[in-house]
């Protein structure tokens, strides 16, 4: 598979989101309301990242069609 720094970055960013909210589960907050809204925020980031990361990967495979990735 090919690989960039960018899609490195992206992909870090997608595991960071995944990370937060495994994190948050077992987090305790003042209100349950909180822990769902902040939930929401890095499942949100979660899917961006990932949709990043896939447009990312698209433009990638055209600009490198043909060469040797590192
Ligand atoms: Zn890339």
């Amino acid at each position: 598979m090919d690989t960039c720094p960018e899609c490195q970055k992206r992909l870090r960013e997608y595991e960071r989101a995944i990370g937060e909210i495994y994190a948050l589960v077992d987090t305790r907050l003042p209100t349950r309301w909180e822990k769902i809204t902040r939930l929401r925020q890095w499942q949100d980031e979660r899917d961006r990242a990932i949709e990043n990361y896939y447009l990312h990967k698209r433009l990638h495979s055209i600009r490198y069609r043909g060469v040797k990735a590192a």
